[in-house]
């Protein structure tokens, strides 16, 4: 196929760097703008569900994401005060039924997997885009650091507070969900195996609150990360450092595993958690927003960044079968919309189950097979991006 026109992807973070790995599978050259003067993540865990790794795959990456992925056989919940076992999650025979692994990530790993599929030339560090400007024919960006660049269309893969996204649809800022979480790194040989059960993935669930813990790096280290309701203001980004102390206390009365895991956090750092409601407003013209800057959503399905790695694929399918990139996007927000407005509902519905007040009804509601917001649906997890890319997607009333 023959380059369809300039593409630029601004934001070099998951969304964007997949997405230039898909274009290039199809003979599409993007260049990428990243804010950051060095691409790389806080260190921290990401969970990759089966469809959104067939995407991977087809994009070209399988091997690239297999050397870094870790696959969990399965993950087990329990209740956060009585340590009562609630459920297994067996990824392995989800995987199996599905055709396609789970992965846990090391963010940093994942994302250099990204990169290293790229021409480093076509990423452009330590541009962060201030300004766009769609004049019809073309559109214009310009970078803080003075320099402007002119595409035939633009990708904007640059997080939930995408400058795109506010250029486009003007005071629309990410509102604090009043939810906050914590976040540490653990060595894995600090951490007893009892702990972490069999599979080396586990979840504590509670009133108003969850925690996570699972392997990275096939168990050299483990990810902890929680989720709990607060009204306490909470800065957004990783980097914003925690009381491991303080840690602990949000987690009082834990059972002893728990209580062993916390007693591990020697350095921990705190989010807080921004989203904003569903909208259509994902893109106009020669503009394309995908990733968090379309979508952003609560991490309780840990669908986020799955749901980028489906815009990539999807979004490079349609630029090669459309000659024109007004209606490869227009096609694109045809199909991606839908199926993304359900999973941000699904997302919602998970936050509340796990942080229900009573653990009775709670356990009843896993026990009857009642519990809305269930992440191992087929209309979920067996969507397949790559015999689908253009269908109406199936989704739940
Ligand atoms: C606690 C937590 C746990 C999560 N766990 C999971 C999980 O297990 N599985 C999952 O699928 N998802 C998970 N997610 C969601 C996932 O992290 C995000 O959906 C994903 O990172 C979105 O990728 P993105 O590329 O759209 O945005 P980002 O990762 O935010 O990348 C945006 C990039 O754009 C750059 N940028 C920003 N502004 C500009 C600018 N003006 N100019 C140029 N560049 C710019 C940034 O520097 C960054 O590199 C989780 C989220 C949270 C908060």
């Amino acid at each position: 196929m023959t380059q369809l026109g300039r593409i630029v992807i601004v934001g070099g973070g998951l969304a964007g760097l997949a997405t230039a790995n898909a274009l290039a599978k199809f003979g599409m050259k993007a260049e990428v703008y990243e804010a950051a003067p060095m691409l790389g993540e806080i260190g921290a865990g990401v969970n990759t569900s089966p469809q959104a790794n067939k995407a991977l795959i087809a994009i070209g990456l399988g091997d690239k994401i297999s050397a870094v992925g870790w696959s969990a056989p399965g993950a087990y919940t329990r209740n956060m005060e009585t340590g009562e076992f609630l459920e297994f999650a067996d990824r392995a025979k989800t995987s199996a039924k599905y055709g396609a692994p789970y992965y846990t990530f090391h963010r940093a790993d994942l994302l250099d997997a990204l990169a290293s599929g790229l021409d480093p030339v076509t990423i452009h560090l330590g541009h962060r885009l201030s300004a766009i400007e769609d004049r019809g024919a073309a559109v214009t960006v310009t970078f803080t650091n003075g320099v402007t660049v002119e595409a035939d269309m633009v990708i904007a893969a640059d997080g939930v507070r995408s400058v795109v996204r506010q250029a486009l649809y003007g005071d629309d800022n990410p509102t604090y969900t009043g939810q906050m979480v914590w976040r540490a790194l653990l060595k894995g040989s600090d951490v007893p195996k009892e702990v972490m059960e069999p599979t080396g993935y586990v979840q504590w669930v509670g009133s108003g609150r969850h925690l996570n813990a699972y392997y990275l790096r096939g168990g050299e280290v483990i990810n902890i990360v929680t989720q709990e309701d607060t009204d306490q203001w909470v800065d957004e980004g990783w980097s914003t450092s925690g009381d491991p102390d303080a840690m602990r206390r949000s987690f009082p009365n834990a059972e002893p595993r728990l209580e062993r895991l916390l007693r591990c956090v020697t350095d921990c750092s705190k989010w807080g958690l921004f989203t904003r409601p569903l909208t259509d407003n994902w893109g106009r013209g020669r503009i394309q927003l995908i990733g968090d800057a379309a979508h952003a959503m609560l991490p309780n399905a840990g669908q986020g960044a799955c749901q980028a790695f489906e815009d990539a694929y999807i979004l490079a399918r349609w630029m090669d079968a459309e000659r024109d990139p007004v209606k490869a996007f227009a096609n694109f927000r045809r199909v991606r919309i839908p199926r993304v407005h359900a999973v941000q509902r699904l997302a919602i519905a998970r936050a509340k189950f796990k942080h229900m007040q009573d653990s009775a009804a709670q356990k009843e509601l896993i026990t009857s097979g009642q519990r809305s917001g269930s992440v191992s649906s087929d209309w979920l997890l067996g969507f397949d991006p790559v015999a689908d890319w253009d269908k109406d997607p199936v989704v739940p009333n």
